[in-house]
């Protein structure tokens, strides 16, 4: 059994009444895991709004912190503010903070271009009320120009007022353990918890990775394609490769667990139970 640490799920916000009912029966039986927190994605530019608000509202008050994700670009000040008060009033404490990717063809990055903006505007606006989680990339975010560009921007993220962070998902312990290195050898020491991502469906997976720039490596991928339709087996391998993820995260220091669950308890409640994190 591996050293017990904190973990969080991220959910995204449904988008119909039957699916909004579905993600709380997932709440529930996620709940029972006893998490941190659970994290309601937001889309860039405001575009899940008033769905986000209203996962918020659904999960607020039941026992575990939700914190809500926020996205800067292609907003302004003054809605973002809004948010922020609305938040603050609901007795929400703590924020995802991100800079969020525009539609193709979208222009206007809006007054807040990055994350680092976004985070220091937070402060400005609302001082210390909120705990502030921002992402990091252990394999590079896909636009930064060099990975020491890249760290440089993570720590002024971070000195901007960002508490902890959250990765990107990956499959390569190393990349997540030398990011950590690179970043505390630049003088940063929050916590930077892994984004772990359940392997459920092949094609799904590789979509997801492809568009956040993640890497799958090879060995995972040809194992799933020699599974062929056969989800079964797909499962099984991919839960074996993520747990043992999971275990050399743990054996090398990782503070905290953050699960993209997809909005489904299995195999996110499978993986927690059996590294006795529950
Ligand atoms: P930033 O930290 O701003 O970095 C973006 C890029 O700009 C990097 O390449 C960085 O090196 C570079 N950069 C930063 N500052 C500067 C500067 N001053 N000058 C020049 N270059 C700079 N997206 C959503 O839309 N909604 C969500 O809910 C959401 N949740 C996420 C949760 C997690 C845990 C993660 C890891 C990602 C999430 N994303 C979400 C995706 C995220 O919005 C994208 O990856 C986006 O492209 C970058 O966001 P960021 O906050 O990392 O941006």
């Amino acid at each position: 059994m591996s050293k017990r640490i904190p973990i969080s799920f991220e959910f995204f916000p449904p988008k119909t009444d039957i699916g909004a009912e579905k993600l709380r029966a997932v709440h529930q039986e996620l709940q029972q895991l006893n998490p941190e927190f659970f994290s309601i994605t937001y889309g860039a530019g405001g575009s899940t709004r008033e769905r986000t608000l209203a996962a918020i509202d659904d999960f607020n008050g039941k026992g575990t912190a939700v914190a809500p994700h926020l996205s800067c670009i292609g907003d302004d000040k003054a809605r973002i503010a809004e948010l922020l008060d609305l938040y603050k009033a609901k007795g929400i404490d703590r924020i995802v903070a991100l800079r969020g990717d525009l539609p193709s063809g979208q222009v206007g990055l809006g007054e807040l271009p990055y994350a680092q903006d976004l985070v220091r505007f937070i402060r400005e606006h609302s001082g210390d009320h909120f705990h502030i989680e921002v992402a990091a990339y252990p394999e590079m975010h896909p636009q930064a120009d060099s990975f020491d560009n890249d760290i440089k921007r993570f720590v002024e993220k971070a000195n901007a007022g960002a508490n902890a962070a959250i990765t990107q998902l990956f499959f390569n312990p190393d990349a997540y353990f030398y990011f950590c290195e690179s970043v505390e050898k630049a003088g940063i020491n929050i916590p930077i918890a892994p984004g772990i991502m359940p392997i459920t469906n092949a094609s799904s997976l590789i979509r997801f990775a492809d568009s956040t720039g993640a890497d799958i490596p090879r060995w995972i991928r040809k194992q799933l394609a020699s599974y062929g339709d056969d989800n079964q087996s797909i499962q099984a391998f991919g839960h074996e490769v993520v747990f043992k993820l999971c275990e050399r995260l743990i054996a090398g220091g990782a503070p905290s667990l953050h699960f993209y669950s997809m909005n489904q308890t299995e195999p996110t409640r499978r993986l927690v139970i059996d590294l006795g994190l529950n």
